[in-house]
């Protein structure tokens, strides 16, 4: 008896026109089928499309700080519902409790942000050259925004996405990732109970090849958000030059930890367990490979190894579980196909390594942490985005020779350096190709303030997070003002 959910289309719940389904299933346990949701098609992105653009024309005319107060309305039901939706996260894409309320909170703090926004959207007044005669820059709303999500940031992501885009005035049509459909539902569930005005907050479901597609390349969508893939991040690019929208990509990456002999050991084990292993491996900016100088790689390895071992995998609900499970098969698949690509490449197995078996883990996508140690830079495992619990290490002698091998990557996301050595570490930022770099901390954890997204193929130089990405959902206007009274021409009148 599984709860049968809806698309949200000019403010009403509705199934998809061609009446077809899909399933949601718990990746902890397979026999839980969370619900069905609508396998949505072209015809209902149009609709969407339609009560977005409808919406619009009333909704960039209500004063940015009455946006703003929507989004602390949008705030602060989420503080009141964090535990419920957290849980019902965990249900559907496994990452542990601790995490999926991290997930919440990050919505909330990305309200919070957008709300005070609302009484900023700064422009810029600059003198005119000519007397009597004014010169700005305000930021305008652009129009209808397709945003386009992965699963393992359920509600984050989309609120990055979502709120600044609302708060600056455009209208949404938003597609979920479909293995996490239940908690972008609830995220309209939220917008709903807020008193978001029918049409500015649009959800259809459905698969990147039917509804991405039909988003991507809908000549009434102004602008896309997308997170997920460096492979359908650039099919999206090339799609979306056919009506020249603008784009956001946000897309993989194959982040890298350094440690160096001066270490705090201790700090950087903590910090290399939770980077690698949390969320199973399954974030953008997950440690994905460990890189450490000579004079205390052995002593290293051998703490690590022996932390990852003991790690408890299980269903994220249960208190005791540290590490979830892989999102779905197809994922456990790439990971075990990856861990053969690495004995293969003649690296060394030196934790985990299969998928996981035990009490409680026989109806899951479970696999155990991995790490493979003697990883050359060349080797595909030190290369490719693996997006699970597999850990690269990697031997160097220099603090010159880690910065080469960190950057020895298509990606350039997230970084991490500890050394107790402020000239290190500040080498280490000027030198490290990433958007993001760490000292001292993993290379998981950004704020919702700050400027996120990456380098190289990570992106196409946009950021999400903080004040950044409100240049991405508003339009400059310069507006020349003249009050006196007659034709005054720039550039040749005043010289
Ligand atoms: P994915 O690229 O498979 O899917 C992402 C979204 O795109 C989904 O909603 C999917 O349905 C949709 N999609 C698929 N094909 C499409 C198409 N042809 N047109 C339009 N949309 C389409 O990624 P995923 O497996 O959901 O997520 C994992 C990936 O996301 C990893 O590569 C990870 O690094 C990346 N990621 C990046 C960031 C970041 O901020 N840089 C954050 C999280 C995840
Ligand atoms: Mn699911």
């Amino acid at each position: 008896m599984a709860t049968k959910f809806q698309n949200f289309i000019n403010g009403r719940w509705v199934d998809a026109k061609s009446g077809r389904t899909f399933e949601n299933r718990n990746p902890a346990n397979w026999n839980d089928l969370v619900g069905t949701f609508p396998k949505s098609g072209k015809e209902d992105v149009d609709e969407a499309v339609n009560a977005a653009r409808t919406a619009f024309e009333k909704w960039r005319l209500v004063p940015a700080p009455a946006r703003g107060d929507l989004m602390r309305k949008i705030g602060d039901i989420m503080v009141r519902r964090k535990e419920e939706i957290a849980r019902e996260m965990t249900r559907e894409m496994g990452k542990v409790l601790a995490e999926t309320r991290g997930d919440v909170q990050e919505g909330i703090d990305t309200a919070y942000y957008a709300a005070g926004e609302g009484r900023r959207l700064f422009g810029k007044t600059v003198p005119s050259e000519l007397r009597n005669k004014f010169a700005m820059a305000i930021r305008v709303p652009i129009g209808v925004a397709g945003i386009i999500t992965p699963w393992n940031f359920p509600m984050a992501i989309p609120t990055w996405k979502i709120f600044p885009a609302v708060l600056s005035g455009n209208t949404v049509v938003f597609k979920p990732a479909s293995d996490t459909p239940k908690t972008a539902t609830m995220l309209i569930d939220v917008m709903m109970e807020a008193g978001i005005p029918e049409g500015v907050v649009n959800i259809v479901h459905g698969g990147g090849g039917e509804v991405g597609n039909a988003i991507v390349s809908h000549p009434d969508i102004d602008l896309i958000s997308f997170t997920g893939s460096t492979e359908i991040g650039k099919n999206i690019s090339r799609m979306a030059a056919e009506t020249l929208k603008r784009v956001s990509l946000e897309l993989g990456g194959k982040n890298a930890q350094i440690v160096m002999d001066d270490a705090d050991l201790d700090l950087a084990l903590d910090g290399v367990l939770w980077g690698a292993f949390g969320t199973t491996g399954q974030r953008c900016t997950a440690t994905s490979r460990l890189i450490v100088q000579e004079g205390v790689h052995d002593k290293f390895l051998g703490m690590l190894t022996e932390r990852a071992k003991k790690l408890r995998l299980g269903d994220g609900l249960l208190p005791a579980t540290e590490v979830g499970p892989c999102v779905n098969q197809s994922q456990q698949q790439t990971v075990q196909s990856y861990v053969e690509i690495g004995k293969k490449e003649g690296a060394t197995l030196v934790a985990g390594g299969g998928i996981a078996k035990g009490a409680g883990l026989e109806n899951g996508w479970f696999h155990e942490p991995t790490i493979f140690a003697g990883v050359k830079p060349s080797m595909r495992i030190a290369k490719e985005e693996i997006f699970g619990p597999v850990l690269s290490v990697v031997r160097i002698k220099t603090l010159e020779e880690a910065i080469g091998v960190l950057n020895d990557t298509i990606y350039g996301l997230s970084s991490s350096i500890y050394t107790r050595d402020v000239n290190k570490a500040f080498a280490a930022i000027r030198d490290i190709k990433t958007g993001i770099t760490y000292v001292n901390a993993p290379t998981i954890g950004a704020e919702a303030h700050l400027p996120f997204g990456g380098v190289k193929q990570t992106g196409n130089g946009h950021r999400e997070g903080g004040w950044t990405v409100y240049d991405f959902f508003t339009e400059w206007k310069a507006v020349y003002f003249d009050y006196s009274g007659s034709l005054q021409r720039a550039q040749i009148d005043n010289y």
